[in-house]
């Protein structure tokens, strides 16, 4: 068995906790379903989320994403988050071909956790205005000239009474420990009638239980929640929002990143080339604010 990369992030017993389920309160949880020591996923008896616990507290992980090495060989992070620019521009491009389809394009778009501003830059042709947020001010200074507005923070640093028709969330929810204050926070923040758009790596996908502990997305610690569709859709209605439905979002993935889950290096023609394929699929869903 290869040993399977887990930053500890200097964790001792006394910056781990042991969470009730993020997203209904339970604390009836079947313990240490993947193991990734200190930390490992539990899920819960009652609602079916996949959770981390232990997981580290908040206000660690939160100095690590401020941390300008967090995109860019950090512990925990991205290797090379500027290295994935070629898988996921079109990733981002096909996203938005597919919301434009559904009518859901146009006025004024904000991005949560908006990283390097690829999405932002990919969506100028879609939205009148772009909005994006992030807490890396390394990872703004890289997004400048995307998109029209860039903020340091999170979605408290958005002005009071400011609505935009449309939010995305792109891999950002896995990240968020109280994922229901979260998407409330956010609703505010979008007109009655507009949509919030979600994705998140896909717990109930195809790869996940073929590839058990290596699956690439049990990122730890810093994802601290795994969804499916079942349990995504609970969110977004427990968050007050209605009308949720699921979207198509097919990731591209490079092939270096396959390599370094499995532990081989790549000859350096193959590293770059991307995989496209619907059994990368995450999860995503979009759902509205009502108009009351
Ligand atoms: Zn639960």
């Amino acid at each position: 068995m290869l040993p399977v990369q887990t930053p500890s992030l200097n964790s001792t017993p006394e910056t781990l906790e042991r969470p009730a389920c993020p997203l209904c309160d339970s604390e009836e949880r079947r313990e240490s379903i993947f193991e990734f020591p200190p930390y490992a996923v539990a899920r819960c008896k009652s609602c079916g989320l996949w959770y981390l616990c232990p997981r580290l507290t908040e206000s660690l992980m939160h100095a690590s994403y401020e941390d300008d090495h967090y995109f860019e060989g950090g512990e925990g992070g991205y290797s090379s988050y500027q290295a994935q620019e070629t898988t996921l521009r079109p990733t981002f491009r096909r996203f938005l071909r597919e919301i434009a389809r559904r009518g859901m394009t146009g006025g004024k778009l904000l991005e949560v956790g908006c990283a390097y501003g690829f999405f932002l830059e990919e969506a100028k042709d879609y939205f009148s205005h772009r909005t994006g947020t992030d807490y890396s001010s390394g990872a703004l200074e890289k997004a400048h000239g995307r998109a029209d507005r860039l903020i340091l923070g999170g979605t408290e640093q958005i002005p009071l009474g400011e609505t935009f028709d449309c939010v995305a969330c792109v891999h950002v929810i896995e990240h968020i420990y109280d994922p229901v204050a979260f998407l409330r926070s956010l609703t505010k923040h979008l007109r009655p009638g507009g949509w919030l758009l979600l994705a998140t790596p896909d717990m109930g996908g195809f790869w996940r239980p073929l590839m058990r502990r290596r699956w690439p997305f049990f990122k730890i610690p810093e994802h601290v929640t795994y969804f499916d569709q079942k349990t995504l859709g609970a969110l977004l209605t427990r968050a007050g929002l209605d009308a949720v439905q699921p979207l198509p979002y097919s990731s591209a993935f490079s092939l270096e990143l396959i390599g370094e889950k499995l532990g081989r290096q790549l000859p350096g023609a193959w590293r770059d080339q991307p995989i496209r394929s619907d059994h990368w699929r995450d999860r995503c869903s979009r759902s509205r604010r009502g108009s009351r």
